[in-house]
């Protein structure tokens, strides 16, 4: 049985994201955040709490019929994973890769 983070493909933000250090080295660091339209119900606590303005309220519905998020900025996304925890619905999951 798949779980939540496999069940919300039809939202998937991938962000590539590159730093440059004093040294000039490359750090590279993706993420991937995704939102479970089944289980989304469009409280936007997780809008809210995302301290980079990262995700926005999206034009899709979810099951129950209100407008999910979407990341909308996800090359400021600094993984802290706000948004994952505040979520009452185990929606939106935040991974590296
Ligand atoms: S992990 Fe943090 S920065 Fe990234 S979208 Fe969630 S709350 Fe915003
Ligand atoms: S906090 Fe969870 S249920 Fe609420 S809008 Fe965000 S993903 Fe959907």
């Amino acid at each position: 049985m798949m779980g939540p983070a496999s069940q919300g493909s039809a939202l998937r933000t991938r962000s590539v994201i590159r730093i440059q250090d004093h040294d000039l080295r490359e750090v590279f660091a993706v993420v991937t955040i995704t939102v479970d339209k089944e289980m989304c119900k469009g409280c936007n606590l997780c809008i809210v709490s995302c301290p980079k303005a990262v995700l926005a309220v999206s034009q899709e519905r979810g099951k129950a019929g209100f407008l999910v998020p979407e990341a909308t900025n996800p090359k400021a996304c600094t993984k802290c994973k706000n948004c994952e925890v505040i979520c009452p619905d185990f929606a939106i999951v935040v991974e590296e890769g």
